[in-house]
């Protein structure tokens, strides 16, 4: 019996992984139409400063809108994009949007947000990456300083040559792009990142969040904030989502909060909406 059972849960996994893969393979087939029929969509999460309840900012997320299947949500296919190098193409497509965004806005007058896109670590390693995204900007008259990229640490760990990418870094400044390091404190030296490189805004990670409630996690909170605001970095909560930890993270002096708690990714018009009465 035993080698039987054993036996069972082999095929119980083999039969996950393939169903798995040919998930995978479809979303994969679906992804060229997809793109071309804008089933992507941005939807924007505001970032808020909590001291005066204004909205500062927001982050683009994608979300994908199938006719047939339904909305598919970033953590089903943002994985296996990385791996089938679609990433590259979502993202510039991502930031597209959100330029063209930006441009209607100032064509009617309407105040300028500040938008962050994230860039997967695939896409970073491209050395097309930067002079494509900046003629994109340029065809849209994005104003410098509107829009941030996301970055998340492993760029940072994965890339050996610190000098190409501290390179980057630089270009994206003078192509007039802020950069944020997002996820901040999940990986190992995420402190010593801040020395090495030129970063404009750190985005605590969820967890600590989570977490706040424990002395030590706050005692670690408190480092940060502190050397942030000497180091002239920007500070952003993610995953917010209730009163006891917005009130610990003002307590800590925290820049700007971003969760569920203020509001969660919404399609644009309902972002729109949701900004009028909170604008800076
Ligand atoms: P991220 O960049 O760290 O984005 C924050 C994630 O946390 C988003 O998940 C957001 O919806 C979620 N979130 C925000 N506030 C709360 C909260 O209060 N509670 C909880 N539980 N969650 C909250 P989402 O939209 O599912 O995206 C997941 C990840 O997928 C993102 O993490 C990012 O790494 C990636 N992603 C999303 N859009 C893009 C994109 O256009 N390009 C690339 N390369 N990656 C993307
Ligand atoms: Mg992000
Ligand atoms: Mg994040
Ligand atoms: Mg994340």
């Amino acid at each position: 019996t035993q080698r039987y059972q054993s036996q069972q849960t082999v095929t119980y996994y083999d039969s996950a992984i393939t169903r798995q893969l040919q998930k995978e393979h479809e979303l994969s087939d679906l992804f060229r139409n997809s793109i071309q029929n804008h089933d992507f969509q941005v939807y924007l999460q505001p970032k808020v400063c909590p001291y005066s309840g204004r909205i500062m900012g927001a982050e683009a997320l994608v979300r994908w809108q199938h006719p047939k299947r339904g909305m598919i949500y970033p953590s089903e296919f943002i994985p296996l994009f990385e791996r089938n190098g679609n990433i590259c193409c979502l993202d510039n497509y991502m930031f597209e949007e959100v330029c063209a965004l930006i441009a209607r806005w100032i064509k009617n007058k309407q105040p300028v947000i500040p938008i962050s896109v994230n860039l997967s670590r695939q896409h970073f390693k491209n050395p097309d990456l930067l002079p494509h995204l900046s003629e994109i900007a340029r065809k849209y008259l994005v104003p410098d300083g509107v829009i941030e990229l996301e970055l998340t640490e492993s760029v940072f760990f994965d890339d050996r040559r610190i000098e190409i990418v501290k390179g980057n870094i630089k270009t994206m400044h003078q192509l007039g792009f802020l950069c944020s390091l997002d996820d901040f404190g999940t990986g190992y030296s995420s402190l010593g990142l801040l020395k090495e490189f030129d970063i404009d805004t750190i985005k605590l990670d969820r967890k600590f969040a989570q977490d706040i409630t424990n002395p030590k996690s706050q005692h670690i909170l408190a480092c940060i904030m502190e050397l942030t605001k000497n180091l002239n970095i920007k500070t952003v909560a993610e995953g917010i989502e209730t009163q006891e930890q917005l009130d610990c993270l003002k307590g800590l002096h925290c820049d700007l909060i971003q969760g569920y708690l203020y509001s969660k990714p919404l399609p644009i018009p309902e972002f729109e909406q949701w900004a009028e009465s909170r604008l800076f």
